[in-house]
């Protein structure tokens, strides 16, 4: 069965083929980074529009790469939610329409569930059950993953997402948008002795998260400075609070999918989510993993943010075990906020 992905909901138009036989067959992306980045952050209608500009060629380039004519597609799968309401409105319209089209079903996705089973996209993939820790420009939630759509959500962030902190952060530094690779690199060459930043919630025995605190934090060390100015902080300085900021979200993200395993008995950490691709928090995680005798799994580095091939795969899981998932009922309504426990065990 080969399943087209749509994914729509932010900032990155990706569409993707998905084979259960073969595995992924082709995919293609295109991200809208740099038209939003000179305001700051994503603009929602800008985003919808270049969507719209963005999806047919796309379509095309995954077809042309798989070398498969539109006809071969079973069944499409796109993103329903959760995510900017325009956004979605142009990967479900694509999808239904297209569907229509070529007398397919349809199957709506959510989008953090392509983002929890990405992992299994990899060469090795992870046997259920496992820890997930999702960790994206949205979301900071760990949970236990039982089977497709079998979530225990046992904690999370109680205000800013990771990648949110990672970008704040990165803002206050004067490294553009979005900021979480910027800042990462920058860390490298930061002295970890020179800022120690709070870790919020390291020792609130649940599994829950907060971060504006640590982004409070990295502004009020840019203000002591006495240039007052961002740009006259000198460069190594600014590697010093990036450092002090990288270290403080790695250690709690670490201490609680350490305290998660441990509270669950699982042996198996996944990470998901676009702040899966930080190479600190990878290194961290995998010392804590060699310590502890865990194992922990990671999507391949470009399926870590957002991309089509997450969303076909998610699709396609679910059309393996339940092939009335999918509908020729080709009337969409999109969900910009849904829950994930909402979803329904596949
Ligand atoms: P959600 O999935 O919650 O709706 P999203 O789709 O915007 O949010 P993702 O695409 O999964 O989120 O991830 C984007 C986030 O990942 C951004 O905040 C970005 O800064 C962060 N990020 C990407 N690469 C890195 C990195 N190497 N280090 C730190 N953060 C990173
Ligand atoms: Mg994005
Ligand atoms: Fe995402």
């Amino acid at each position: 069965m080969i399943v087209l992905g749509v994914e729509s909901s932010c900032d990155e138009t990706g569409l993707a083929l998905y084979d259960t036989g073969r595995g992924l067959l082709s995919h293609a992306l295109h991200s809208q980074v740099a038209m939003h980045e000179e305001y700051g952050g994503v603009v929602p209608e800008l985003a919808s529009r270049d969507h719209i500009r963005r999806a047919l060629p796309l379509l095309e380039q995954v077809l042309a790469k798989a070398d498969l004519p539109a006809s071969c597609i079973d069944a499409i799968a796109y993103t329903q939610g959760p995510g900017l309401a325009g956004a979605l409105l142009v990967g479900s319209s694509l999808a239904c329409s297209l569907a229509l089209a070529l007398d397919k079903p349809v199957l709506g996705v959510h989008h953090l569930e392509g983002h929890l089973l990405s992992p299994l996209l990899a060469s090795e993939p992870p046997e259920f059950p496992f820890i997930a820790l999702l960790v994206s420009g949205g979301h900071t939630q760990l949970m236990r993953v039982d089977g497709v759509g079998r979530y225990t959500l046992l904690g999370e962030t109680l205000d800013d997402a990771a990648g949110e902190a990672f970008d704040k952060s990165a803002k206050l530094l004067g490294l553009g948008y979005p900021g979480g690779p910027a800042i990462s690199r920058l860390a490298e060459f930061g002295d970890p002795l020179a800022y120690t930043l709070p870790r919020p919630m390291l020792h609130s025995k649940d599994f829950n998260f907060s971060f504006s605190g640590l982004k409070t934090a990295v502004l009020t060390v840019v203000k002591n400075h006495d240039e007052k100015v961002i740009a006259n902080i000198c460069e190594q300085d600014k590697a010093n609070i990036a450092r002090g900021f990288v270290d403080a979200i790695v250690e709690v993200l670490t201490a609680k999918c350490v305290s998660a395993l441990r509270h669950t008995g699982l042996k198996r950490l996944v990470v998901a989510g676009g702040v899966g691709a930080n190479a600190q928090l990878r290194a961290s995680l995998n010392a804590a993993a060699a310590k502890k005798k865990f194992k922990v799994y990671y999507p391949e580095l470009e399926f870590c943010t957002d991309n089509g091939a997450m969303i076909a795969f998610a699709g396609a899981m679910r059309l393996q075990r339940d092939p009335g998932a999918a509908t020729r009922n080709y009337s969409f309504d999109v969900r910009p906020r849904w829950p994930l426990d909402e979803l329904e065990a596949a």
